[in-house]
């Protein structure tokens, strides 16, 4: 009988992880299968709990459950710290993860940016910048965390601070935070289908000895990572993120390698089909 993966959340219809994790099935010649289910809030203690007395090999968790299922799951000590979950292991315990931050990390190594004793600017405190922020200063990485609100930066750099070295502020010295950052990482929607137009920088901000990682996925190249070319920068999507961070889910349920290309080729096709 097939082994059934899922990943919950609400919407789900866009969702790369089935093609993803499919894909990589299909190649390791494992007799398993991944789906998408609409699951919401108030929904998800029963479909984990479902999910487990099913014999589900794995869940992935994405928006609007990631925080809530820190209520439900075991969750590992990085999960807890970022305060949210996107891989649950339903047959270890309901043992809870937050493969972001190393899918982050794995994407900027394969580009070959180390973080280690980098100045890192990360721009936005939302869910993605928590789980970026906690890895890389876990890394020493040395962090400034610059937010629209600046109030949600300080808050974040406060809790980062018990792992490593980080600073909160707000965006109105962008460029000079610019000028003194290693790596730029882009955690905002600005830029994402469809608003295309919309970038936290322009060149001029910007240097050649600069990396700019926007982790946005659609459009592949956004006009971040157009700007950052035109300087002469280095430019880096969050294609390799995303699929580095469903690869590590992939390990912790089924502990073989995974086979990142392929899942990687999985994730390019279902973007090209999904073009405007
Ligand atoms: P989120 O929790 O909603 O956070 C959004 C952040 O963007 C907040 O810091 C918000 O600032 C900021 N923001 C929104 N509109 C802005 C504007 N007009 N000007 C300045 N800042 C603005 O979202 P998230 O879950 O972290 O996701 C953020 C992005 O990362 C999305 O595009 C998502 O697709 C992408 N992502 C990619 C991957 C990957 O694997 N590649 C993984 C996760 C997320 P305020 O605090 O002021 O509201």
């Amino acid at each position: 009988m097939k082994t059934v993966f899922a990943v919950f959340g609400d919407p789900i219809e866009h969702s790369m992880s089935p093609k993803m994790h499919n894909a990589a099935f299909t190649y390791m010649g494992m007799d398993c299968e991944y789906h998408a289910f609409r699951v919401g809030r108030d929904s998800l203690h029963d479909a984990l709990i479902g999910a487990k007395a099913m014999g589900f090999g794995g869940v992935n968790l994405t928006v609007p459950l990631k925080e809530e299922a820190l209520n439900i799951v075991d969750a590992d000590p990085l999960a807890a710290r970022i305060g949210a979950v996107n891989t649950v292991d339903p047959g270890d315990g309901m043992r809870g993860y937050n493969t972001d931050g190393i899918g982050a990390k794995r994407a900027l190594a394969d580009a070959g940016v180390d973080v280690a004793n980098a100045r890192v600017l990360i721009v936005g405190a939302g869910g993605a910048a928590r789980a970026i922020s906690f890895q890389f200063a876990n890394d020493s990485a040395n962090i400034t965390i610059a937010n629209r609100t600046e109030k949600r930066a300080c808050d974040l750099a406060r809790d980062v601070s018990s792992v490593g070295t980080a600073h909160g502020t707000g965006l109105a010295n962008l460029k000079d935070l610019i000028a003194q950052a290693d790596i730029l990482v882009n955690t905002t929607t600005l830029g994402m289908h469809p608003n295309t137009d919309q970038t936290i920088a322009t060149s001029d901000d910007m240097h050649p000895d600069l990396t700019v990682f926007d982790i946005i996925y659609n459009p592949l190249e956004t006009r971040l990572l157009k700007e950052a070319k035109i300087a002469g920068a280095t430019a880096v999507n969050g294609v390799m993120m995303l699929v580095y961070q469903g690869a590590e889910a992939f390990r912790i349920w089924n502990g073989v390698e995974p086979p990142v290309d392929v899942m990687r080729d999985a994730v390019l096709e279902a973007l090209g089909a999904q073009k405007p």
